[in-house]
């Protein structure tokens, strides 16, 4: 492959990687070359029509919602939207109830009268629409609420983080709980963004027209490490042996990218089992959590989320594990796990990569981060408009 008849190399066709694919494309007129390991574009967002007719997403339910009228506005020149907000409910003790805990919830758990002695005790405290942490609500000193959020705690939060996480009860960080709500009003929407709606012919069909510009050209099934080399004495990227003097964006893995010389970054992997039923629905909203009864944290079914009217149905469960990178069942690097040792392992990839003058390394694996899909567009869009960048 003559890697020098392009100015710009992309490894990797997610959001991240076809953002400044786009971006260098039709802003500073480069000729890109993207390259992809998987047989498909669009990374994790990756959708597709499963057998059963149903829009599928293959590497986990993906809900795109955001405040930022600027990824809003660059990704609509892209799709059409079909207007979606997300419900998510929980399965506990054979009841379905809103995640995350409202007044809704409430209701679901407790007989009328205590609910309602609940709901006034703590509206009479906290205020109308307030979000109260659990630990802060863990820490009142009114026993009936102290009761409440050991409840919550311990049947909607503590097993499903365990699970999601691999971890023990104990070892749950006190900022993880931090960030987990008990909502006083009766909005049982998850998100609350501006903008909540899925790309109308899907996500792979979005980012397919991101990259249909004619100064792009997509490979897939290709995995760059074949081809890409860093020298660190001389700082020069390398493609097939020679110098490319060109820009590369890396939006894979930097413990890959660089050898693992400096050891393995951690990650959380998940198993998806998809099923198909021979009915209308499966369960009455798009996702179910099941933090106590189940090997699985979720099952999300498909066809809520584009209003799909079909006789059929499929749904998928949620197997958190571990990652290994030679395991064909965990070699999925989904979830960095975050700790301050980790952070610094990352960071001594990332310096090696800042002393590389034309290698940008961006998105969710490249910079050991999780974005949300839009967080990912911005951080591209932020990134190409520096000047470093652009
Ligand atoms: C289970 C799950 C559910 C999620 N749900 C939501 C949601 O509901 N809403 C939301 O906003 N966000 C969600 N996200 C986050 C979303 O997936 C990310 O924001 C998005 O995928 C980030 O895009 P990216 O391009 O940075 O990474 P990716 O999508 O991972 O793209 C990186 C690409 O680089 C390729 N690559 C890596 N190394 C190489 C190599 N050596 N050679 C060639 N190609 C390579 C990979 O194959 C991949 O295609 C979810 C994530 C997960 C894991």
């Amino acid at each position: 492959m003559n890697f020098n008849k392009y100015d710009v190399v992309v490894i990797g066709a997610g959001f991240s990687g076809a953002v400044m694919a786009e971006r260098f494309a039709s802003q500073q007129n480069k000729r890109v070359l993207v390259l992809e390991q998987r047989p498909h574009i669009a990374g994790n967002c990756y959708d597709k029509i499963d057998t059963n007719g149903v829009m599928i997403h293959q590497y986990g339910p993906h809900l795109f919602h955001t405040r930022h009228d600027d990824v809003w506005d660059y990704l609509s020149q892209f799709t059409e939207w079909h207007p979606y907000e997300h419900k998510v409910l929980a399965h506990i003790d054979g009841k379905l109830s809103p995640v995350p805990f409202n007044l809704n919830s409430l209701y679901a758990f407790y007989p009328e009268q205590e609910a309602i002695a609940l709901e006034s005790l703590l509206i009479k405290r906290y205020g109308e629409n307030a979000k109260i942490p659990i630990l802060e609500l863990k820490e009142t000193d009114e026993p009936a609420l102290q009761a409440l959020a050991e409840f919550i705690y311990n049947k909607l939060f503590v097993n499903y983080t365990c699970k999601q996480w691999g971890c023990k009860p104990e070892d749950i960080a006190p900022a993880v709980t931090a960030r987990v709500p008990v909502v006083l009003n009766r909005d049982d929407r998850y998100f609350h963004d501006k903008y909540q709606a899925i790309p109308k012919a899907g996500y792979s069909k979005l980012i397919e027209n991101m990259l249909s510009h004619p100064n792009i050209q997509v490979k897939l099934a290709t995995d760059a490490k074949n081809y890409l080399q860093l020298d660190l004495a001389s700082k020069q990227v390398l493609f097939e042996g020679d110098v490319f003097a060109g820009q590369l964006v890396f939006t894979g893995m930097l413990d890959q990218l660089l050898d693992y010389a400096k050891g393995e970054l951690p990650y959380r992997s998940l198993q998806f089992q998809f099923e198909q039923h021979d009915k209308e629905y499966f369960q009455p909203a798009t996702t179910v959590n099941y933090p106590n009864d189940e090997e699985f944290t979720r099952i999300t079914e498909f066809k809520h989320i584009l209003s799909q009217k079909l006789n059929g149905t499929t749904i998928v469960k949620e197997f958190p594990q571990d990652y290994d990178r030679h395991d064909p069942k965990c070699n999925i690097p989904y979830y960095p796990i975050f700790n301050e040792q980790n952070q610094q392992a990352y960071e001594a990839y990332a310096d090696v990569i800042g002393d590389f003058d034309n290698v940008i390394a961006i998105g969710r694996l490249a910079q050991y981060k999780y974005f949300n899909m839009d967080d990912a567009v911005k951080n591209a869009l932020n990134c190409f408009s520096k000047p470093e960048g652009g």
